[in-house]
């Protein structure tokens, strides 16, 4: 036999970096590409279901994140303006009994980290930004903004919503901006002391046409941090996100209930980010490059589960190959698109309509999912 064969995944955002843990840990052969030099604590926090807990599971990580992550028993969703509730999800223990793991909000920074520390040393390179990708039949060739080549047997595009492999595959197409963004902010916990209020663990305050989303992102909840979606006509701004204000929120939010009015002013930094999305995509492989996370079903993240998606597709597409072994990864893609796609499209779909968990709906359907113990449908083409 000749030398093993190599995966190549470009992208180590969270779904390229579980991708490579989970392959890793399977006996694969895998490089990782990253275009940033280096990653940062970016101010931003994240939800992860006990469908995701069950991938960390199978990566060894679920103990970790579980330990740096605060546990909310409870989603609350609350009408903006009354502060009346409108549904009371509850998670904690019952999350760990009827869904089979725990539902925990943590810092998306440090999550990432954890994931980035399981990657295998050595295995994953900073700085490479892929300017092409060819598919040469026997082998991919892989060349890099810095001048440098690789090669590798397969591909995975892990590269995020400008993914350039799903234009290698389908044509440069720019995203849809949604029509609206999303302001983020962290909170120091002293910053919220102040004020004689409730700051629920988990809660998401609507209104018709906005909403924001609030939560702690550590286990000692000295950390707070809340996301929205709010209309905006254009983004004709430059970069992935700029700078917004108390002003600007103030007045997006305005006649919101006084809780969110204290936790506007209780900001020290504000981002604001566009919602983009895509249509479903006609293909998610071809030849020897296959897509994951972003790169295949962006969503706007109003289910609070596109890393989610990302994370489970990582998890199933490294089942695909283990049933069919690397050789015959044709036969691991079709599977793999089989098994996935009508679960993310069904996600991407809710997550855009933004209705997820507004009233007293059963979220069984997302948390109870075990990605190890679908039984494999076929991959004869969908
Ligand atoms: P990404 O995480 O975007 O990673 C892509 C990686 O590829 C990046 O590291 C990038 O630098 C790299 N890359 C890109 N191009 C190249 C190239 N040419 N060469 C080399 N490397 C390249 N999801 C949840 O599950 N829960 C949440 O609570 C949640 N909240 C969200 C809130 C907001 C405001 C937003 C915008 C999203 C949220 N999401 C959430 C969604 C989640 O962030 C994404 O779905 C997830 O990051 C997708 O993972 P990915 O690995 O596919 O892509």
């Amino acid at each position: 036999m000749g030398a093993q064969q190599k995966i190549a995944i470009v992208g180590a955002g969270l779904g390229g970096a579980a991708a490579a843990t989970l392959l890793q840990q399977a006996g694969f052969d895998v490089t990782v590409y990253e275009q940033s030099p280096e990653f940062s604590r970016l101010g931003a926090g994240i939800h992860v279901g006990p469908n995701v807990m069950k991938v960390f599971r199978r990566m060894g990580l679920e103990q970790p994140l579980e330990q740096m992550g605060s546990h909310p028993d409870f989603w609350h969703s609350r009408d903006g303006l009354s502060g009346d509730y409108l549904s009371r999800i509850p998670l904690g223990e019952f999350a760990r009994r009827e869904y089979g793991a725990a539902y925990v909000t943590v810092h998306r920074g440090d999550m990432h980290d954890l994931q980035i520390n399981s990657i295998a040393p050595g295995t994953l390179q900073f700085g490479k930004k892929l300017e092409t990708i060819v598919d040469e039949g026997d082998q991919v060739r892989l060349t890099f903004t810095d001048g440098s080549q690789a090669t590798a047997d397969i591909v995975i595009g892990a590269d995020g919503i400008h993914s350039k492999i799903r234009e290698e595959l389908l044509g440069a197409e720019a995203p849809i901006y949604s029509g609206w963004v999303a302001h983020r902010a962290l909170i120091r916990g002293e910053n919220l002391v102040r004020h004689a209020d409730v700051f629920e663990p988990c809660v998401k305050w609507w209104t018709d046409d906005r909403h924001m989303m609030v939560y702690h992102t550590t286990a000692k909840r000295d950390e707070y941090y809340f996301v929205t979606g709010v209309p905006h006509e254009a983004w004709d701004f430059q970069g992935n996100y700029v700078d917004s204000s108390q002003e600007e929120m103030l007045a997006a939010f305005e006649g919101y209930h006084p809780t969110v009015q204290k936790l506007i002013r209780s900001t020290e930094d504000i981002t604001k980010w566009p919602l983009r999305n895509r249509n479903p995509l006609p293909l998610w492989s071809r030849g020897r490059l296959v897509l994951l996370g972003d790169a295949c079903h962006p969503m706007k993240p109003h289910m609070a589960q596109g890393a989610g998606m990302a994370i489970e597709d990582a998890a199933m597409l490294t089942r695909c190959l283990q049933e069919t072994g690397l050789t015959d990864y044709r036969t691991a893609f079709e599977l793999y698109e089989a098994n996935r796609k009508e679960r993310a499209s069904r996600v991407q779909a809710v997550s855009n309509a933004n209705t997820f968990l507004r009233t007293q709906e059963d979220p069984a359907w997302v948390y109870g999912y075990d990605v190890y113990a679908q039984p494999l449908k076929s991959g004869v083409a969908a």
